[in-house]
């Protein structure tokens, strides 16, 4: 289901969602949500073929760190 691409890294954005959802408040989980964003926007860009499945896996997780992000604004 997923390609090369996105299994090379998949651990480090499991580890990046770990501390999202460990993360104590809000400030420290929309950091993590940072450096999630900015990790799915390169793995994004790398893949050639944006029809692939997994690219919309991406961009859901993409949507999902940028909620996080916006909420910590309001807050
Ligand atoms: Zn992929």
């Amino acid at each position: 289901m997923q390609c090369s691409l996105c299994l090379g890294a998949n651990l480090e954005i499991e580890n990046l969602n770990k501390k999202i959802n460990n993360a104590k408040d809000i400030v420290a989980k929309a950091g993590f949500a940072q450096d999630l964003l900015a990790r799915v926007n390169l793995l994004i860009e790398q893949h050639k073929d944006k029809t692939l499945p997994c690219v919309s896996v991406l961009n859901l997780r993409k949507r999902t760190a940028a909620l996080i992000i916006k909420t910590k604004r309001l807050v």
